[in-house]
């Protein structure tokens, strides 16, 4: 086995062949049949060794890939062709479809896709990828309807909104039925009033100061909530009110009623107008009603924003109070403590008279 020293140094070298010719031993022809074998033995254990060698690096080669860089051994023949189509315009596809996909793509596209979802979806809807990647529609499709669920809010229809300037002061049904309406809210004194109005199940008309609506949209809510409606009072309440010029007049009026129809939310109706002291003119009242607000005033007035005491307030509208009536009163501008003293026993008084209760007409 001497000779195996000699041969066996080139199994390093991958190159055998070319070797075994060159040695130069003098006594070389005798001992070629010797050397050759032993080349040939030498040969085949490098063959072995390198063999083993790749082996360890790639154990997967001997099924079918030969000399696969990457390891796309599970991912089918595509695997190489498709890395590099992700890079470009396979931002969105990586997404979706991080299964199957090849281990080394999906990183460098993962945070495209990301952006890509931020922005506008429609934009980044290729109806050419779409096809082939089956998971991309579900996350496209997605975004859509986020913004479609924002966009479609309840809008039931807004109370009639009568055509009429002329100043009403009478119920819609007439008869015996009478309207409350309370004045310059929502204040402190709202919530109280809302309580006793849902004790007896009656339902009354709120003329609301557009900043305060705007400062408490919550409380405009919950009177839309419990039935009752809407009606217009001015921004600031600013008196004399017939006396403002045009321009003014339709800023308080129109504003307000924006304000108020923010504070309710969509489709929120406003169906009438009240001016701050009744102080209603031809101007005031066409501005309304192009606004389709029926200017409203009242037949009985118990001046409870005086606080006269609350057996005035109860004996002026008991003695005032006609079938048909519209009952002036105020859920805001000061303490209304009498206001609500004398409702508590004005509803059961109304009620025993056979009193319905009504909104103004409109
Ligand atoms: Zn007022």
């Amino acid at each position: 086995m001497p000779e195996h020293a000699t041969p066996p140094r080139p199994s390093s070298s991958p190159s055998v062949p070319p070797r075994p010719p060159r040695p130069s031993c003098p006594s070389v022809r005798r001992l070629r049949p010797l050397i050759t074998g032993c080349l040939a033995v030498a040969a085949s254990l490098a063959l072995a060794a390198c063999g083993t060698a790749n082996g360890a690096l790639q154990p997967q080669p001997g099924t079918g890939a030969p000399s696969v860089p990457g390891a796309p051994s599970g991912g089918p023949p595509g695997g190489p062709s498709v890395v590099p189509a992700p890079g470009s315009d396979g931002v969105p596809v990586s997404a979706p479809t991080p299964p199957g996909r090849p281990t080394g793509t999906p990183k460098p596209s993962a945070p495209r896709p990301a952006t890509g979802a931020a922005t506008p979806p429609t934009a980044s809807k290729p109806p050419v990828r779409t096809p082939s990647q089956p998971p991309q529609p579900p996350t496209t499709p997605a975004a859509p309807p986020a913004t479609g669920a924002q966009t479609p809010p309840a809008q039931p229809a807004p109370p009639a909104s009568g055509g009429s300037a002329a100043v009403v002061r009478s119920t819609a049904s007439g008869g015996r039925t009478v309207a409350l309406t309370f004045d310059d809210g929502p204040g402190p004194a709202t919530g109280q009033i809302l309580d006793l109005l849902a004790q007896y199940g009656v339902k009354a008309t709120f003329c609301q100061i557009g900043r305060q609506a705007a400062a408490d949209p919550a409380m405009v809510r919950r009177v839309l909530a419990a039935g009752h409606r809407l009606c217009d009072h001015t921004v600031h309440h600013p008196q004399p009110f017939a006396a403002l010029p045009h321009d003014k007049a339709v800023y308080e009026i129109s504003a307000a009623k924006d304000m108020i129809v923010r504070a309710g939310g969509p489709g929120t109706g406003v169906g009438w107008f009240r001016a701050p002291g009744g102080g209603f003119n031809a101007d005031n009242e066409r501005i309304s009603a192009d606004l389709g607000m029926r200017p409203l005033g009242w037949s009985v007035d118990p001046r409870d924003w005086s606080r006269p005491g609350v057996a005035s307030i109860v004996s002026t509208v008991r003695s005032q109070l006609k079938p048909g009536g519209v009952i002036l009163l105020h859920d805001g501008g000061g303490d209304r403590s009498q206001t609500v003293a004398a409702l508590r026993q004005l509803i059961p008084w109304l009620i025993a008279q056979g009193y319905r209760f009504d909104f103004p007409a409109s």
